[in-house]
């Protein structure tokens, strides 16, 4: 029986993992769940999966909650904040945590886990664009397992051999093959792309997400990060990961051996396959995912990337080639960038702008500790914000 916290249970990711924790309720339960300040889904979740602790980041939310739980009788309690969040990763009682806030914000509770030797189920890209070589480095002298559940770096964990350290040339990769879908934008004249809507960005041709990960994967900002994470999952250089087009999103990534072997993973998009392989990990657990019908599939196509009409991908190779703090003042800056484009306060096109300003006018440090990407990560938000207008 494994003990789960679930950071974001809320949201896509989250939900979903609940998805694939109820079909299974001999092998899991719930610890800890938590979200930003979606009161009436999680306390649903609290109903149905009996956690020990609900965490709530809104401090109305919190109040609302409490009433709601005490009017129920639920055994259980609500706590509130950040430290509350890592409070929950690193308790003794828990065996794993899903790391599936959104953003920066995932970063301390996650961080928390590997320094707890939790194992760890890592949705939030985040912190390993952030922070990569502070949370491997709490990784490794945890003893954390560490379980990609992206679909590109989890079909990528799937096709190299079991137990792969990082030497890629002991275990005999050539290099890497990371999918794209291309997202909604891949075939639309560059000349409309300024005028492109929120909610016309949030619909992902294949897969359903949150909307921050939704116009990351419009911009190709997705797979900017993706590459850096794969960069710290794989110990892989930028030379080292091609990005494919690959628009029906059925390989999910590849990896090519230098005997020219290249072994890819494939399944319908949808993120209980990646998940269902971490919560089970060695083993494997029904997903609630059905067959891959190839014949419905037929086709599939593959293109080079275009970095002109994807700026985002090209800074984010940019800043995993400067390392230090580049990629966390990228990461940075797109939050900013992307919930400004959300809320229509800028265009499509002006994400990439306010990005490339921010790195070209902020000067990159060395990563030494959680602080000097903390003080990178601020500063290029108030540089971001300043150029909002
Ligand atoms: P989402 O927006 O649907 O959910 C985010 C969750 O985090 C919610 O529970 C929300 O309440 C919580 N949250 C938001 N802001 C918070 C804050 N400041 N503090 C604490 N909690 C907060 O997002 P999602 O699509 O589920 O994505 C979650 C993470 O997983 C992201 O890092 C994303 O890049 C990654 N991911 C998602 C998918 C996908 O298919 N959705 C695929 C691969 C990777
Ligand atoms: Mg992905």
């Amino acid at each position: 029986m494994q003990n789960l916290t679930i950071l974001g249970s809320t949201g896509s990711i989250g939900t979903s993992t609940l998805d694939v924790v109820a079909r299974h309720p001999d092998r899991f339960r719930v610890f800890a769940l938590t979200a930003f300040r979606q009161v009436d889904l999680l306390f649903k979740q609290c109903v149905q999966f009996k956690p020990q602790y609900a965490v709530l980041l809104d401090a109305t939310a919190v109040a609302q909650m409490r009433v709601r739980v005490k009017e129920a009788g639920l055994q259980m309690e609500v706590l509130s904040g950040v430290e509350a969040l890592e409070q929950v990763s690193q308790a003794a009682e828990v065996d794993a945590v899903m790391a599936a806030i959104v953003g920066a914000a995932g970063l301390r509770p996650t961080l928390a886990a590997a320094k707890a030797g939790k194992k760890i189920l890592l949705a939030n890209k985040e912190t390993l664009v952030m922070a990569g070589n502070v949370f491997m480095d709490a990784v490794k002298l945890s003893g954390s397992a560490l379980l990609p559940i992206d679909s590109e770096h989890n079909a990528i964990f799937q096709a190299l051999p079991r137990g792969y350290d990082g030497d890629k040339a002991s275990a005999g990769v050539r290099r890497i093959l990371l999918t794209a879908s291309g997202g909604p934008f891949r075939n639309t004249p560059l000349e409309q792309l300024r005028d492109v809507t929120p909610e016309q960005a949030c619909a992902h041709p294949n897969w359903v997400m949150g909307r921050k990960i939704s116009v990351d994967s419009a911009s190709m900002m997705n797979k900017g990060l993706e590459v850096i994470e794969a960069h710290w999952l794989f110990n892989a250089s930028a030379d080292d990961i091609q990005v494919v087009v690959h628009p029906q999103s059925v390989i999910h990534s590849l990896v090519e051996y230098v005997d020219g072997s290249v072994i890819a993973q494939l399944g319908n998009p949808d993120m209980r396959t990646p998940i269902a392989y971490g919560l089970a990990y060695p083993e494997r657990i029904d997903s609630g995912v059905g067959s891959l019908d190839l014949f419905k599939v037929a086709t599939m196509n593959f293109v080079a990337p275009d970095f002109e009409r994807f700026p985002c991908l090209a800074l984010a190779y940019q800043a995993l080639r400067t390392a230090g703090t580049a990629p966390a003042m990228l990461n940075a800056a797109n939050e900013v960038a992307v919930e400004a484009f959300l809320d229509k306060r800028i265009t499509f096109l002006d994400i990439p702008k306010i990005i490339e300003q921010v790195l070209n006018q902020l000067s990159v440090c060395p990563v030494h500790e959680l602080e000097d990407v903390l003080l990178a990560d601020a500063q290029a938000r108030t540089a971001a914000a300043a150029k909002l207008g």
